[in-house]
């Protein structure tokens, strides 16, 4: 491997490595630092309105191809964090990859919907913003911090049919049922690393993610009303935190259904019917799987 990489864990190269035999390089070429990203919140604004104000500010951007709220900035920031945009929760900083489970969730009014690890919020938001704010969305966080900055953004972005609990999602009551549930669930953050900045992963914290995912998943499939729908996603390439999950849901009687990667979506080889996003200069690594009860 070439120098970069000298950067990333030698643990994690290796297994790259013998995961993505023929990819590990491209993986690791693109743990590079990405530009802003940024979803217009439709609760609040259309991205018409957004793409004018950010015109006004003076910051050059890039539209989306597969999703009209998205926005690419062109260059650093600026004052954006100080703008009536930001400060009206009419916009929302969030990573590409990371808008796309909501997207494929496609939450409809009237729809029951459980978020069981939602902290700090990106994707409840961007749930209730899809639905028009017209979904029942229940948001679960185990992390009391995490859970106060996610009750913040809730309020922030406008989303008002949200019940918000700290709550750990592996004990929610056994007697609930929801039509579609995203577990985004706590992972290695293996897809997200940035070459020279520090990291948190390790041996054990892939493991204990691991073992982790299965319990949620576990958890949510009980909680899925027949024929509900689950959306499984991890900041993660790792075989071990994706596609193992998924052979143990299907294991516990889940389904598949395939999703169908959007055009232009850097891909890593992964099972069928699975999406695995691989880290470039736009897009975080990710890991997206449908399952039905
Ligand atoms: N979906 C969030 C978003 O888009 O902003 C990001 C979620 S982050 C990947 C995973 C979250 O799960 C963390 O906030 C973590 O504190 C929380 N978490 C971990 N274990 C949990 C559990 N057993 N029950 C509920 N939340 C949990």
């Amino acid at each position: 491997m070439s120098d970069i990489t000298e950067q990333i864990p030698a643990f994690l190269r290796e297994l790259l490595t013998a995961e993505y035999p023929t990819e590990a390089e491209r993986i690791v070429r693109g743990y590079v630092r990405r530009p802003v990203t940024l979803r217009a919140n439709s609760l609040k604004a259309t991205a018409e309105e957004v793409a004018c104000e950010l015109t006004r500010m003076g910051l050059p951007f890039e539209r989306v191809p597969w999703y009209e709220d998205a926005f690419l900035l062109g260059g650093a920031p600026g004052a954006l964090a100080e703008s009536a945009l930001f400060r009206e929760g009419k916009i929302y900083l969030q990573s590409l990859s990371s808008m796309l489970p909501p997207l494929y969730l496609a939450p409809a009014a009237g729809e029951n919907l459980l978020d069981m690890t939602a902290a700090p919020g990106g994707k409840t938001t961007q749930l209730a913003a899809l639905s028009g704010g017209k979904a029942l969305i229940t948001a679960c966080e185990k992390d009391g911090i995490r859970f106060d900055r996610l009750k913040f953004n809730l309020m922030r972005q406008g989303a008002g049919r949200v019940n918000a609990m700290q709550a750990d999602a592996a004990k929610l009551d056994a007697f609930l049922r929801f039509d579609k549930i995203l577990l985004d669930a706590p992972c290695s953050g293996s897809g997200t690393l940035v070459a020279g900045e520090p990291s948190k992963i390790s041996q054990t914290l892939i493991e204990n993610s691991a073992r982790m995912q299965k319990t949620l998943l576990k958890k949510g499939l009980s909680l899925l009303k027949k024929g509900g729908k689950l959306l499984y996603s991890t900041c993660s390439v790792l075989k071990e935190e994706n596609e193992s999950a998924v052979e143990f849901a299907l294991a516990a009687g889940a389904t598949l259904l395939p999703l169908r990667p959007p055009e232009g979506l850097p891909l890593l080889p992964g099972a069928e019917g699975t999406i695995t996003v691989c880290p470039d200069g736009k897009f975080e690594g990710f890991f997206l799987a449908m399952l039905q009860k």
